[in-house]
């Protein structure tokens, strides 16, 4: 994915561009007045005061055209150096430079093409004709200063690039992003809903999003319950103090809901659960021989994200996800960390997917007493800890400073989505911090109590997450282990083929094989249309010829082949793809 803001060339560029777009829509609303444009990630905005105009996409088209004008008549840009009383005077009848000047310093510049001044740090490209490859993208309104108390201003996006060719490729990126957004996928598939007016950011799970979540969750249970943990089960709400005692209170408070208070109770909802865990670790005498214990949770966990940054699944404020925190002796370290990073590298690679690089999240230079807890020595034993245990196995990694938890360093395992956007998958967090606060021992072999470490280890992020990563990954059609529906069942004729398929209804649910059954009154071609057009793997025909000879027909998804085998055969196939994972 391309990162503008990372290229000094193209932030140059797209911020002139910027300008230009101020300039063309100047010239089209001469009442128009601006606040700031800046080069964000994916191009550029600016934010426009118009009065009660809503810009639509007509006039997008428009002021694109007249961008393209005053490029075209190659203006030069040039560079003004005013003093704070010179730009006063200057911007004198605009309210917002006005606020902008008043909070700069004394040296102030502007930049003016033509009859178009604006103010501006820079650097500009010399000419309007170097800005040449661009693209409006989109409208939407956005309060003066972000203060919805404030009026609201028009924010148009775009995008600009030094030739064509890379304008183009942009543009048909952004056009299969759409095609695959799980946003309208999953409306379209009955995945998910939002329904803003019940909460933002809370997610609905319908019967066939629940139906991949499910294969999800029995997946992780399974593959945990190979690797020796333990499963629980705590509250979604708690008392502050146990957050003040394990420091959320005071360094994640931000995140979390407000408090409940109830007959002399305070309780929040749960941003996460490493205290409980903590608590089920101390609710018994632990001996060295009991270490490591691995509990692990589906759990429910809420966090005040800002609306601002909730996106359909991939940024909710109610997420579920397998979480589980091992406790281990020091000498268990290294063969935790890897045995929980082996178990995710495989169900990364299960669902298709793949690691992209592994970040080690430190606490980086500043040392800042309200983002981490303030033990140097463990900062450092556990960063030391953490660093050896990949040199010593040959991971690969990236160091990111003023990345780490408050109680500890952590393994991000980042992974690339199929539209080239990294993601962090998992997590391995090391934690010597927790086990403190709680006050946890077990007895060593030597009779006397030691301090148990903490791993904090995240499986492959929340379900909501995940879920929108793997609509997006398979534009909906996934992969046979995981359809929400695997099989559609549809009789030719609804009455004289109605034993017939309940009997294969029957063998398949027998088999563990989720399907549906499309009995209703429509044509053939309809019906099979349709379990196409809901990305199902398997169409299954029933008519007279397979109700003779106990056979049946099936299309693939996205194939016009109609195939007939025997019912074990169908079995037997179908079983094979869903244990090779097949994609
Ligand atoms: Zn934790």
């Amino acid at each position: 994915m391309i990162n503008i803001k990372e290229d000094e060339k193209l932030s140059i560029l797209n911020h002139s561009c910027a300008h230009l777009l101020a300039h063309a829509v100047k010239r089209i609303y001469p009442e128009a007045l601006f606040w700031v444009g800046p080069v964000i990630e994916d191009g550029f905005y600016y934010d426009i005061d118009l009065g009660d105009k809503v810009v639509t996409e007509e006039d997008l088209e428009k002021i694109e055209r007249e961008m393209k004008r005053i490029s075209k008549d190659n203006k030069k840009i040039i560079k003004l150096e005013l003093s704070k009383e010179e730009a006063l005077e200057m911007f004198k009848d605009d309210p917002y430079k006005i606020d902008l000047i008043n909070n700069m310093e004394d040296s102030i510049t502007a930049y003016k093409q033509d009859d178009f001044i604006d103010l501006c740090r820079g650097p500009h490209v010399e000419y309007t004709k170097d800005i040449k490859y661009f693209k409006l993208l989109k409208v939407s309104g956005a309060y003066y200063k972000g203060d919805s108390k404030n009026k609201m201003l028009q924010r148009i996006y775009g995008i600009c690039f030094n030739s064509e060719e890379e304008l183009n490729d942009y543009l048909n990126m952004l056009e299969e992003a759409k095609k695959r957004d799980h946003r309208i996928l999953g409306k379209e598939l009955d995945l998910f809903m939002l329904v803003p007016e019940a909460g933002q950011g809370l997610a609905f799970w319908l019967p066939r999003g629940m139906a991949v979540r499910k294969v999800l969750e029995d997946y992780q249970y399974k593959e945990q319950l190979k690797a020796g943990y333990q499963f629980v089960s705590t509250p979604v709400i708690a008392s502050k103090w146990l957050y003040e005692t394990s420091g959320h209170w005071e360094h994640y408070q931000d995140m979390m809901f407000p408090l409940m208070e109830r007959d002399g109770e305070e309780l929040v909802l749960r941003p996460m659960s490493c205290p409980h865990h903590m608590l089920i670790f101390k609710s018994k005498l632990r001996s060295y021989r009991d270490l490591p214990i691995r509990y692990s949770e589906i759990v429910l966990q809420h966090r005040y994200e800002s609306s601002g940054g909730l996106s359909g699944l991939e940024r909710v404020r109610a997420m579920n996800l397998t979480d589980a925190h091992i406790f281990a002796r020091k000498d268990q370290i290294e063969e935790e960390v890897i045995a929980a990073y082996e178990l995710i590298d495989k169900a990364i690679k299960d669902l298709g997917l793949e690691i992209d690089y592994i970040e080690l999240a430190l606490r980086g230079e500043d040392n800042n007493s309200d983002k981490y807890h303030s033990n140097d020595e463990v900062w450092i034993e556990t960063e030391e800890i953490l660093k050896n245990i990949l040199d010593k196995n040959n991971i690969e990694y990236i160091e990111k400073k003023g990345e780490a938890a408050f109680y500890g360093p952590k393994i991000d395992i980042q992974v690339r989505n199929i539209l080239g956007t990294v993601i962090t998958m998992s997590t391995i967090q090391l934690d010597m911090v927790l086990p403190e606060r709680f006050d946890l021992t077990y007895v060593d072999n030597d009779g006397n109590k030691k301090r148990p470490v903490a791993i904090h280890r995240g499986y492959i992020s929340t379900y909501e997450r995940l879920l929108s990563i793997l609509i997006e990954q398979y534009a909906g059609a996934f992969p046979l282990w995981l359809a929400p529906v695997q099989v559609n069942i549809i009789p030719v004729n609804s009455e004289y083929h109605s034993d017939y398929s309940k009997e294969i209804k029957e063998l398949l649910i027998d088999n563990d094989i989720r399907i549906e059954f499309d009995d209703r009154n429509e044509k053939l071609g309809y019906k099979i249309r349709e379990s196409q057009m809901q990305k199902i793997p398997y169409s299954v025909v029933i008519g007279d010829k397979e109700k003779e000879e106990g056979t049946i027909t099936y299309r693939k998804y996205n194939s016009n082949d109609m195939i007939t085998v025997n019912k074990e055969e169908f079995i037997s196939l179908l079983k094979e793809e869903i244990i090779k994972k097949t994609i």
